[in-house]
């Protein structure tokens, strides 16, 4: 169990010394400089991204950090600690349809920038604002880029969005791009969707180009407008734990894809563009005309869009400790209604809850990944213990439990 806290500077550090390969062990272009983006832990708002509706994730302290040389030629080369190869496209040949793998990730986000132009009227990029109309790569330099983190992959911490964020930040740097973050933060979804080919909303790239320390995102993902709200965390000697399970999730398949669906079908049968034009009145209709199963797919939906506001609004006039009961009832909605928890998750939560955490539940798309727990920072160590002693008595594999703190999203760090 690791409960040490972490400062924003361990991605950076973990670059430095942790690793074999770095990046004059692979290329032999001279280092121009070094960004980091962080994962993100979501506090509350599931599948209310793609909805239209609202989230409130932050920014982690635990970053993908992106060592990058410009090149002479029209090549981008891309290497990882996370595996031996060096992966090469050129950026007159930028297609989704000639990525794959991980490096997906870096491409796509070459080539959405590369398309922006094209992309300048579609609902996230006008909302988002900025001049995309004005990039142009064509006489841009190839790049070398070597990727570290430590944001934990495939724990539902976004450890994509960090290494997206991480290259797009160093790429418009770089390339001398003008585009602001919301606007970059649609640049990473086009990405994801389209070149990786996982059909994410916008919230990860969001959390990750605008977090700050102690602070939250609230996003409205109709408008994009997003409003950065002190947590007040540390005044209040709060921490927050996340479990994660280990339990392996895939966003490109399965469930995900599922509850899109059903959403869809849901708004479709109601009459509205989205599930985020309707609102908790709405619901006693909705069950009238909706099959069960749907029914409780838009009520998970419309709850969870009504408890991101409370949560914001509460925070605002309670402060922290007063958000938990929020926390508790998005997992039973998650649990029950939405259907996305798994018995590792339930029992991450539960136990937490009885050992005095102040609010606890599943964080990301589900079926897997982490929970969160919010705890007061002399429970922390019984809480994790609790955790971990009942996953024992379970048998479930042992979890990884480690605290976060709300951080400063993607920057330029050397
Ligand atoms: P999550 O975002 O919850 O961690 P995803 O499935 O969305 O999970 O993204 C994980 C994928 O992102 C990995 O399988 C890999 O393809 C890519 N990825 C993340 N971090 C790195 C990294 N440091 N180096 C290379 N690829 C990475
Ligand atoms: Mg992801």
């Amino acid at each position: 169990m690791d409960t040490t806290p972490d400062t924003a500077g361990g991605a950076a550090r973990a670059a430095e010394t942790g690793h074999a390969r770095d990046f004059a062990s692979v290329f032999d272009t001279p280092v121009t400089g070094r960004w980091s983006a962080p994962g993100r832990a979501n506090l509350i708002g599931e599948h209310t991204d793609y909805n239209d509706g609202f989230v409130f994730p932050f920014a982690i302290d635990r970053r993908t950090v992106v060592t990058v040389g410009v090149r002479d030629d029209r090549l981008l080369r891309v290497a990882s600690t996370f595996d031996e190869s060096v992966h090469e496209i050129s950026l007159d040949e930028l297609d989704p349809a000639r990525m794959d793998g991980w490096s997906a990730y870096v491409f796509g986000i070459a080539w959405a920038l590369s398309i922006a132009p094209t992309h300048a009227a579609s609902p996230s990029f006008a909302a988002a604002g900025g001049d995309l109309s004005t990039i142009d790569l064509s006489s841009v330099p190839g790049l070398d880029l070597f990727v570290t983190s430590d944001v934990p992959i495939g724990a539902g911490l976004s450890s994509s969005a960090a290494l997206e964020c991480s290259v797009a930040v160093a790429m418009t740097e770089l390339w001398g791009l003008d585009v602001n973050r919301a606007a970059l933060a649609a640049v990473g979804q086009l990405s994801e969707n389209e070149a990786v080919g996982a059909p994410t909303g916008i919230m990860d790239q969001s959390a990750s180009l605008l977090g700050q320390a102690d602070s939250a995102v609230f996003l409205d993902c109709r408008s994009l407008d997003a409003d950065v709200v002190d947590l007040g965390f540390d005044a209040a000697g709060l921490e927050i734990l996340v479990v994660d399970t280990h339990v392996e999730h895939a966003h490109a398949t399965g469930g995900y894809v599922e509850r899109r669906t059903s959403c869809e079908r849901g708004a479709e049968a109601l009459g509205v563009s989205s599930l985020r034009d309707l609102d908790v009145d709405d619901l006693a209709r909705a069950a009238e005309v909706l099959d069960d199963e749907t029914f409780r797919r838009v009520r998970h939906v419309v709850t969870e869009n009504q408890r991101v506001l409370d949560t914001v609004r509460t925070l605002r006039t309670e402060g922290a400790v007063a958000i938990g009961a929020l926390l508790d009832a998005s997992h039973v909605s998650m649990r029950d209604d939405f259907e996305i928890s798994v018995p590792e998750l339930d029992l991450a939560v539960s136990t937490a809850q009885a050992a005095g955490a102040v609010g606890a539940r599943m964080t990301g798309g589900g079926f897997g990944g982490s929970a969160i727990a919010l705890v007061r920072s002399a429970d922390r160590d019984a809480v994790a213990s609790a955790v971990t002693a009942a996953f024992a008595e379970a048998g479930f594999t042992a979890p990884t439990v480690f605290t976060v703190h709300p951080a400063e999203g993607a920057r330029r760090d050397a």
